[in-house]
């Protein structure tokens, strides 16, 4: 998807939490989130409590943009949660920067979210307020629950306890008040979320393992769907808020694009994950060629695996601009107009008169992949192959992934054959959803945008998006 990435919508979020007495919390989530920073670019942030008081730092950009150490210090405090945001573009704006925040008498609670609420009018509705986001909207909930009069200290928990039945969809939240954190994930577990340990130091929550490696962080365990557990300082407890019974459907995409490749879900390695998908496409689809090579960089374990499976030749054919990242200067119409050069750029000397396999992760609009294959036939290659890692993206998300209407999806109501011919590629072939979920190591699955079997109802979300575009 690197591919697209720059125009496709989209929204996948990074969230983060720790509970560590005696350390600064806010350099621990600043770590944490900028292991995280890929999950989001549009803006960051941390809520940090010392216990008594609690303070929010957030704006548009980058972690590194965002703070400083000068910040850091400011924010003191062992209690923290974080997020890195990535949304669409028209709700590029601060207000919709995390964690959302509320003050509650005494209580200070905080909260940042991954994932997409599935039943946002229903809530809005229930709770009376319009023009609200459905990360706010829990935060309301949660908050109209809290008590903050308890002597005992548990009145966030109770109130998260209380709420969470009326939130259905894709979540996995860290929230917190001043002397808890609290972390939650919905029953399909749609989002990921691990704990670890800081030893005597105390506790971390996170979307990705990647993010507690590096804060030397034990890996202990993920944060099961529909698992609520509070850290305080009484030490950790484990709750189920929901009274259905967990149905784990996690997000494939993680194991296919969002996450980390030097991350682990579900007791595997993405990185290897990847390979084995390029594996298996090579044994589905094999083709007579010259060379494999990788759209840089989702396509790159993929490609290493065709590769060796095909016995066909890897090189590196394609460049990229490491430093492209999100930019606040929008581009001239001239430097636009060269579209994917701003990202990638060719080597002809590995694609000249060669019978190029051209291997990456996902399309989903496709209109950068015509550019690319078109940047590649004019470095001389004699052939394209195009081979995808992941089955034809055919559905919108309504849990995370903002795909927006499916009109613009370019294999919605395209054969395998009309992509062909609209990439102008000499041949194309996707993984099987067979293959995808073998790679990603046989589990229960969500993988509606690619068979449009969706594991909740969302009749009410499609209703929205089928006003949306009418
Ligand atoms: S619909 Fe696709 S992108 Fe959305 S959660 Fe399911 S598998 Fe992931």
């Amino acid at each position: 998807m690197t591919i697209d990435d720059l125009s496709e919508p989209g929204e996948e979020c990074g969230v983060f939490g720790v509970y560590a007495p005696g350390q600064q919390a806010s350099q621990l989530t600043y770590f944490g989130l900028f292991a995280l920073q890929h999950r989001g670019q549009e803006s960051a942030g941390m809520a940090v409590s010392n216990g008594e008081t609690t303070m929010i730092s957030k704006d548009m950009g980058l972690v590194t943009q965002v703070f400083d150490e000068q910040t850091l210090a400011a924010l003191d405090g062992h209690l923290a949660i974080g997020h890195t945001r990535y949304s669409t573009t028209g709700s590029t704006v601060w207000n919709n920067a995390q964690p959302t925040y509320r003050q509650v008498g005494e209580s200070a609670v905080a909260l940042a979210h991954n994932g997409n609420l599935t039943n946002t009018l229903q809530l809005a509705e229930d709770l009376q307020l319009a023009n609200v986001t459905d990360s706010e909207l829990m935060l309301e909930a949660i908050s109209r629950e809290v008590d903050s009069t308890r002597s005992d200290g548990n009145g966030l928990a109770h109130a998260v306890l209380k709420s969470a039945p009326m939130f259905e969809g894709a979540f996995s939240l860290t929230i917190m008040d001043q002397g808890n954190l609290v972390a939650l994930r919905d029953s399909h577990g749609f989002r990921p979320l691990c704990l670890g340990s800081l030893g005597d130091n105390g506790w971390v929550v996170a979307s990705e393992t990647a993010a507690l490696d590096i804060l030397g962080a034990e890996f202990i365990r993920e944060i099961e769907p529909g698992e609520m557990i509070v850290i305080n300082a009484s030490g950790l407890k484990s709750y189920r808020p929901f009274t259905t019974t967990p149905d784990p459907k996690l997000c494939v995409f993680e194991f296919v694009y969002f996450a980390r490749p030097d991350s682990h879900l579900l007791g595997r390695n993405i990185h290897a994950s990847r390979q084995e998908m390029g594996r298996l496409l090579a044994t589905e689809s094999p083709v007579e060629a010259d060379v494999v090579v990788p759209v840089p960089e989702s396509g790159i374990p993929a490609a290493q695996g065709f590769a060796e499976v095909s016995r066909i030749h890897y090189a590196d054919g394609l460049i990229k601009n490491r430093y492209v990242g999100r930019t606040f200067i929008e581009p001239s119409q001239m430097l636009r107009d060269r579209g994917i050069r701003m990202k990638l750029n060719p080597i002809p000397a590995t694609l000249n008169g060669q019978r190029v396999v051209l291997v990456d992760d996902s399309i989903v609009r496709g209109s950068t992949t015509r550019q690319l294959v078109t940047m590649v036939r004019e470095a001389g290659a004699a052939e394209i192959h195009l081979r995808i890692s992941s089955p034809p993206y055919r559905w919108p998300c309504f849990y995370g992934m903002d795909t927006s209407d499916r009109s613009r999806l370019l294999a919605a109501e395209r054969s395998v054959d009309e992509i062909r011919e609209f990439l102008e590629v000499d041949s194309l072939a996707y993984l099987s959803i067979d293959g995808l979920m073998a790679a990603a190591g046989g589990g229960s699955f969500c993988n509606a945008c690619l068979t449009g079997e969706y594991p909740t109802d969302v009749s009410a979300e499609a209703g929205k998006f089928v006003l949306e575009i009418s």
